[in-house]
Protein backbone atom coordinates (compact mmCIF):
# COMPACT_ATOMS: atom_id res chain seq x y z
CA UNK A 1 0.00 0.00 0.00
CA UNK A 2 1.07 3.70 -0.48
CA UNK A 3 1.54 5.65 2.84
CA UNK A 4 2.96 8.93 3.23
CA UNK A 5 6.72 8.68 5.83
CA UNK A 6 8.26 11.88 7.80
CA UNK A 7 11.65 11.77 6.94
CA UNK A 8 12.73 15.19 9.02
CA UNK A 9 11.75 18.76 8.53
CA UNK A 10 9.40 19.14 5.54
CA UNK A 11 10.64 16.16 4.24
CA UNK A 12 7.04 13.72 3.62
CA UNK A 13 7.76 11.03 1.15
CA UNK A 14 4.84 8.68 0.01
CA UNK A 15 5.77 5.13 -0.29
CA UNK A 16 5.09 1.96 -1.14
CA UNK A 17 4.92 -0.14 2.17
CA UNK A 18 3.31 -3.57 3.48
CA UNK A 19 -0.11 -3.84 4.28
CA UNK A 20 -0.42 -3.90 8.04
CA UNK A 21 -1.73 -7.99 8.87
CA UNK A 22 -4.72 -8.06 10.93
CA UNK A 23 -4.28 -10.04 14.33
CA UNK A 24 -7.23 -11.08 16.13
CA UNK A 25 -8.52 -8.32 17.80
CA UNK A 26 -8.03 -5.94 15.18
CA UNK A 27 -9.45 -4.15 12.24
CA UNK A 28 -8.27 -3.52 9.21
CA UNK A 29 -9.35 -0.17 7.35
CA UNK A 30 -9.25 1.17 4.10
CA UNK A 31 -8.79 5.16 4.67
CA UNK A 32 -11.40 7.15 2.35
CA UNK A 33 -10.42 10.36 4.22
CA UNK A 34 -7.76 12.06 6.59
CA UNK A 35 -7.85 15.90 7.36
CA UNK A 36 -4.89 17.83 7.92
CA UNK A 37 -4.56 19.07 11.29
CA UNK A 38 -2.20 21.74 13.41
CA UNK A 39 -0.38 19.91 15.11
CA UNK A 40 0.45 17.48 11.84
CA UNK A 41 1.71 21.12 10.71
CA UNK A 42 4.20 21.76 13.75
CA UNK A 43 5.09 18.06 12.92
CA UNK A 44 6.03 18.64 9.17
CA UNK A 45 7.17 22.18 10.22
CA UNK A 46 9.94 21.20 12.94
CA UNK A 47 10.15 17.56 12.11
CA UNK A 48 9.78 15.69 15.95
CA UNK A 49 7.12 15.44 18.29
CA UNK A 50 8.39 16.47 21.77
CA UNK A 51 11.02 13.37 21.50
CA UNK A 52 7.64 10.92 21.34
CA UNK A 53 8.46 9.98 17.62
CA UNK A 54 11.18 8.54 15.95
CA UNK A 55 11.97 9.32 12.54
CA UNK A 56 10.93 8.14 9.64
CA UNK A 57 7.17 7.66 10.73
CA UNK A 58 3.97 7.39 9.51
CA UNK A 59 1.58 10.58 9.85
CA UNK A 60 -1.93 11.42 10.32
CA UNK A 61 -3.98 10.70 12.74
CA UNK A 62 -8.12 12.65 11.61
CA UNK A 63 -9.24 10.17 9.73
CA UNK A 64 -12.62 7.88 8.25
CA UNK A 65 -12.93 4.82 6.32
CA UNK A 66 -14.40 1.51 5.31
CA UNK A 67 -13.98 -1.88 7.29
CA UNK A 68 -12.33 -3.98 4.62
CA UNK A 69 -11.19 -6.90 7.23
CA UNK A 70 -11.69 -8.11 11.29
CA UNK A 71 -9.42 -10.13 12.82
CA UNK A 72 -10.36 -13.33 14.69
CA UNK A 73 -12.98 -12.75 17.80
CA UNK A 74 -14.22 -9.21 16.41
CA UNK A 75 -18.16 -9.30 16.19
CA UNK A 76 -18.04 -5.89 15.76
CA UNK A 77 -17.53 -3.91 13.12
CA UNK A 78 -18.31 -5.71 9.96
CA UNK A 79 -16.58 -5.70 6.81
CA UNK A 80 -18.44 -2.63 4.62
CA UNK A 81 -18.91 -0.46 7.70
CA UNK A 82 -18.13 3.02 7.01
CA UNK A 83 -16.68 3.87 10.30
CA UNK A 84 -13.98 6.18 12.54
CA UNK A 85 -11.83 5.69 14.96
CA UNK A 86 -9.11 7.08 17.21
CA UNK A 87 -6.47 8.76 17.39
CA UNK A 88 -6.51 7.44 21.53
CA UNK A 89 -7.99 4.96 23.63
CA UNK A 90 -7.60 4.89 27.23
CA UNK A 91 -6.75 1.97 29.38
CA UNK A 92 -10.16 2.47 31.61
CA UNK A 93 -8.13 0.76 34.51
CA UNK A 94 -5.34 3.24 35.62
CA UNK A 95 -4.96 5.77 38.24
CA UNK A 96 -6.30 8.81 36.31
CA UNK A 97 -9.13 6.84 34.04
CA UNK A 98 -10.70 5.78 37.53
CA UNK A 99 -10.97 8.95 38.46
CA UNK A 100 -12.79 9.39 35.26
CA UNK A 101 -10.05 11.47 33.90
CA UNK A 102 -9.44 9.80 30.77
CA UNK A 103 -7.97 11.78 28.73
CA UNK A 104 -4.73 11.70 31.55
CA UNK A 105 -4.55 7.71 30.72
CA UNK A 106 -1.09 6.47 32.12
CA UNK A 107 -1.28 4.17 29.58
CA UNK A 108 -2.85 6.16 26.70
CA UNK A 109 -2.98 4.29 23.15
CA UNK A 110 -2.47 6.79 20.41
CA UNK A 111 -2.55 5.84 16.73
CA UNK A 112 -1.17 7.35 14.13
CA UNK A 113 -0.31 6.96 10.12
CA UNK A 114 -4.16 8.02 8.77
CA UNK A 115 -1.97 9.46 5.54
CA UNK A 116 -2.23 5.65 3.86
CA UNK A 117 -4.39 3.57 1.86
CA UNK A 118 -5.38 1.58 4.94
CA UNK A 119 -4.81 1.70 8.83
CA UNK A 120 -5.12 -1.02 11.67
CA UNK A 121 -6.96 -0.54 14.72
CA UNK A 122 -5.58 -2.06 17.50
CA UNK A 123 -8.18 -4.17 19.49
CA UNK A 124 -8.69 -1.51 22.74
CA UNK A 125 -9.63 1.19 19.85
CA UNK A 126 -12.17 -0.88 18.22
CA UNK A 127 -13.92 -1.39 21.42
CA UNK A 128 -13.26 2.24 23.24
CA UNK A 129 -12.86 4.68 20.11
CA UNK A 130 -14.27 3.10 16.65
CA UNK A 131 -17.96 4.30 16.06
CA UNK A 132 -20.15 3.77 12.82
CA UNK A 133 -20.77 6.71 10.55
CA UNK A 134 -24.21 7.23 9.64
CA UNK A 135 -24.92 7.39 5.76
CA UNK A 136 -25.56 10.68 4.66
CA UNK A 137 -22.09 12.23 6.16
CA UNK A 138 -19.00 12.29 3.74
CA UNK A 139 -15.84 11.03 5.10
CA UNK A 140 -14.42 14.31 5.58
CA UNK A 141 -16.69 15.92 7.92
CA UNK A 142 -16.51 12.27 9.78
CA UNK A 143 -12.72 12.58 10.19
CA UNK A 144 -13.23 16.13 11.80
CA UNK A 145 -14.69 14.19 14.94
CA UNK A 146 -10.74 14.34 16.65
CA UNK A 147 -10.31 17.83 16.49
CA UNK A 148 -13.86 18.95 17.52
CA UNK A 149 -13.85 16.41 20.38
CA UNK A 150 -11.04 18.26 22.08
CA UNK A 151 -13.08 21.68 21.80
CA UNK A 152 -16.11 20.16 22.45
CA UNK A 153 -13.91 19.18 26.07
CA UNK A 154 -11.93 22.54 26.26
CA UNK A 155 -15.26 24.70 26.10
CA UNK A 156 -17.39 22.31 27.91
CA UNK A 157 -14.47 23.13 31.23
CA UNK A 158 -15.19 26.82 30.19
CA UNK A 159 -18.43 26.83 30.57
CA UNK A 160 -19.12 28.80 27.89
CA UNK A 161 -23.05 29.95 28.84
CA UNK A 162 -26.21 31.51 27.36
CA UNK A 163 -25.38 35.51 26.87
CA UNK A 164 -21.86 35.27 27.12
CA UNK A 165 -19.40 37.66 25.64
CA UNK A 166 -16.21 35.39 24.26
CA UNK A 167 -13.21 36.51 23.12
CA UNK A 168 -11.16 33.34 20.82
CA UNK A 169 -7.21 33.93 20.14
CA UNK A 170 -6.39 32.51 16.93
CA UNK A 171 -8.85 31.84 13.13
CA UNK A 172 -7.15 28.69 12.43
CA UNK A 173 -9.65 25.25 12.39
CA UNK A 174 -9.30 24.96 16.22
CA UNK A 175 -10.21 28.74 17.29
CA UNK A 176 -12.97 28.70 14.29
CA UNK A 177 -14.76 24.94 15.66
CA UNK A 178 -14.86 27.24 18.81
CA UNK A 179 -16.21 30.14 17.76
CA UNK A 180 -19.13 27.54 15.82
CA UNK A 181 -19.40 25.51 19.85
CA UNK A 182 -19.94 28.97 21.54
CA UNK A 183 -22.42 30.21 19.42
CA UNK A 184 -24.40 27.55 19.63
CA UNK A 185 -23.71 27.47 23.40
CA UNK A 186 -25.49 30.90 23.07
CA UNK A 187 -23.25 33.28 23.67
CA UNK A 188 -24.33 36.85 23.05
CA UNK A 189 -21.30 38.69 21.45
CA UNK A 190 -18.25 36.21 19.92
CA UNK A 191 -15.19 38.05 19.11
CA UNK A 192 -12.27 36.27 16.70
CA UNK A 193 -8.46 37.61 16.81
CA UNK A 194 -6.04 36.76 14.88
CA UNK A 195 -3.29 38.93 12.65
CA UNK A 196 -4.66 37.64 9.33
CA UNK A 197 -7.23 39.21 7.43
CA UNK A 198 -8.41 36.57 5.29
CA UNK A 199 -8.68 34.11 8.09
CA UNK A 200 -10.78 37.01 10.09
CA UNK A 201 -12.82 37.22 6.89
CA UNK A 202 -13.75 33.67 7.44
CA UNK A 203 -14.24 33.82 11.00
CA UNK A 204 -16.95 36.49 9.98
CA UNK A 205 -18.47 34.41 7.73
CA UNK A 206 -18.90 31.15 9.91
CA UNK A 207 -20.97 33.91 12.28
CA UNK A 208 -18.24 35.99 14.36
CA UNK A 209 -20.37 39.48 15.56
CA UNK A 210 -16.78 41.10 15.42
CA UNK A 211 -12.98 40.52 14.24
CA UNK A 212 -10.17 42.19 15.65
CA UNK A 213 -6.87 42.27 13.29
CA UNK A 214 -4.25 42.24 16.18
CA UNK A 215 -1.65 43.50 13.50
CA UNK A 216 -3.25 46.97 13.36
CA UNK A 217 -4.79 47.31 16.76
CA UNK A 218 -4.33 46.49 20.02
CA UNK A 219 -6.35 43.24 21.02
CA UNK A 220 -6.50 43.78 24.72
CA UNK A 221 -7.92 47.89 23.93
CA UNK A 222 -10.48 46.78 21.61
CA UNK A 223 -12.17 43.66 23.56
CA UNK A 224 -12.38 46.78 26.00
CA UNK A 225 -13.84 48.57 23.87
CA UNK A 226 -16.08 45.93 22.76
CA UNK A 227 -16.96 45.47 26.33
CA UNK A 228 -18.28 48.59 27.66
CA UNK A 229 -14.93 48.71 29.03
CA UNK A 230 -14.88 45.02 31.16
CA UNK A 231 -13.59 42.28 29.18
CA UNK A 232 -15.41 39.24 28.37
CA UNK A 233 -16.92 36.61 29.83
CA UNK A 234 -14.82 33.78 28.32
CA UNK A 235 -11.52 34.10 26.63
CA UNK A 236 -10.27 31.17 24.41
CA UNK A 237 -6.17 30.84 23.30
CA UNK A 238 -6.60 28.75 19.74
CA UNK A 239 -2.73 29.54 19.15
CA UNK A 240 -0.30 28.04 20.80
CA UNK A 241 2.63 30.42 21.67
CA UNK A 242 3.32 32.08 25.74
CA UNK A 243 2.52 35.44 24.55
CA UNK A 244 -1.24 34.56 22.96
CA UNK A 245 -1.69 32.74 26.46
CA UNK A 246 -0.80 35.60 28.69
CA UNK A 247 -2.54 37.46 26.18
CA UNK A 248 -5.69 35.74 26.62
CA UNK A 249 -5.45 36.84 30.71
CA UNK A 250 -5.96 40.56 29.89
CA UNK A 251 -8.98 39.83 28.23
CA UNK A 252 -11.30 38.63 30.55
CA UNK A 253 -13.67 40.06 33.07
CA UNK A 254 -13.20 40.18 36.70
CA UNK A 255 -14.53 36.58 37.28
CA UNK A 256 -14.28 35.33 33.86
CA UNK A 257 -12.58 32.56 32.87
CA UNK A 258 -9.32 31.51 30.42
CA UNK A 259 -9.35 28.54 28.94
CA UNK A 260 -5.98 28.08 27.34
CA UNK A 261 -5.95 25.58 24.89
CA UNK A 262 -3.49 25.90 22.15
CA UNK A 263 -0.29 23.77 23.20
CA UNK A 264 2.52 25.47 23.53
CA UNK A 265 6.48 24.22 22.54
CA UNK A 266 7.62 22.47 25.29
CA UNK A 267 9.80 24.01 28.25
CA UNK A 268 8.05 27.16 27.56
CA UNK A 269 6.45 29.43 31.06
CA UNK A 270 4.00 32.44 31.45
CA UNK A 271 3.98 35.05 33.89
CA UNK A 272 0.50 35.47 35.74
CA UNK A 273 -0.72 38.38 37.88
CA UNK A 274 -1.58 36.65 41.45
CA UNK A 275 -3.64 40.06 41.90
CA UNK A 276 -5.38 39.03 38.64
CA UNK A 277 -6.52 35.24 40.49
CA UNK A 278 -7.22 36.98 43.65
CA UNK A 279 -8.64 40.13 43.57
CA UNK A 280 -10.16 39.68 39.82
CA UNK A 281 -11.37 35.88 40.68
CA UNK A 282 -9.97 34.85 36.78
CA UNK A 283 -10.49 31.25 36.48
CA UNK A 284 -7.20 29.38 34.36
CA UNK A 285 -7.84 26.18 32.95
CA UNK A 286 -5.57 24.14 30.81
CA UNK A 287 -6.98 21.69 28.73
CA UNK A 288 -5.49 18.39 26.73
CA UNK A 289 -6.90 16.15 24.28
CA UNK A 290 -10.53 14.23 24.81
CA UNK A 291 -12.64 11.75 26.69
CA UNK A 292 -14.01 8.25 24.29
CA UNK A 293 -17.41 10.12 25.76
CA UNK A 294 -16.33 13.66 24.17
CA UNK A 295 -15.38 11.62 20.27
CA UNK A 296 -18.89 10.48 20.53
CA UNK A 297 -20.81 13.34 21.36
CA UNK A 298 -18.68 15.04 18.54
CA UNK A 299 -19.52 12.65 15.82
CA UNK A 300 -23.27 13.20 16.52
CA UNK A 301 -23.13 16.96 16.57
CA UNK A 302 -21.27 16.71 13.13
CA UNK A 303 -24.02 13.99 11.73
CA UNK A 304 -26.64 16.19 12.75
CA UNK A 305 -25.25 19.00 11.34
CA UNK A 306 -25.57 21.17 15.01
CA UNK A 307 -21.98 21.82 14.09
CA UNK A 308 -21.43 21.93 10.45
CA UNK A 309 -17.31 21.64 9.70
CA UNK A 310 -18.25 21.86 5.48
CA UNK A 311 -16.95 24.83 5.63
CA UNK A 312 -13.63 24.46 7.64
CA UNK A 313 -12.38 22.05 4.62
CA UNK A 314 -11.48 23.85 2.43
CA UNK A 315 -9.66 21.53 -0.55
CA UNK A 316 -9.48 17.98 -1.41
CA UNK A 317 -6.13 16.64 -2.56
CA UNK A 318 -5.02 13.23 -3.43
CA UNK A 319 -2.20 11.32 -1.02
CA UNK A 320 0.56 11.57 -3.80
CA UNK A 321 0.41 15.53 -2.86
CA UNK A 322 0.33 15.49 0.38
CA UNK A 323 3.90 17.23 0.72
CA UNK A 324 2.14 20.50 -1.79
CA UNK A 325 -0.77 19.92 0.72
CA UNK A 326 1.67 20.92 3.83
CA UNK A 327 3.14 23.43 1.83
CA UNK A 328 0.12 24.90 0.85
CA UNK A 329 -0.45 25.05 4.70
CA UNK A 330 2.42 27.05 5.37
CA UNK A 331 1.34 29.56 3.13
CA UNK A 332 -1.62 29.84 2.26
CA UNK A 333 -4.25 32.45 3.93
CA UNK A 334 -6.83 30.94 2.78
CA UNK A 335 -6.49 27.39 3.29
CA UNK A 336 -8.36 25.97 6.61
CA UNK A 337 -8.33 22.08 6.37
CA UNK A 338 -7.18 19.86 3.14
CA UNK A 339 -8.98 16.71 2.94
CA UNK A 340 -6.50 14.09 1.75
CA UNK A 341 -8.26 11.27 -0.29
CA UNK A 342 -5.75 7.89 -0.82
ZN1 LIG B 1 -5.80 16.82 15.05
ZN1 LIG C 1 -5.77 4.77 31.91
Amino acid sequence: MKAAMLYGIRDLRVEEVETPKVEPGEVLVKVKAATTCGTDLKIFKRGYVSGVIKLPTVFGHEWAGEVVEVGEGVSWPRVGMRIRAGNSAPCLRCRMCRKGDYNLCEDMMWLWGAYAEYIKVPPRMVTVNMQEIPDHLSFEEAALTEPLACVLHGIEKAEVGLGDTVAIIGAGPIGLMHLLCAKKLGASKTIVIDLVDERLEIAKKLGADEIVNAKEKDAVEEIRRLTDGYGVDVAIEAVGLPQTWEQALKLVRRGGTVLEFGGCPPGTEIKVSTELLHYSQVRVIGVFHATPLHFKKALNLIASRTIDVRPLITRKMPLEKISEAFELLLTSKRDIKIAIIP
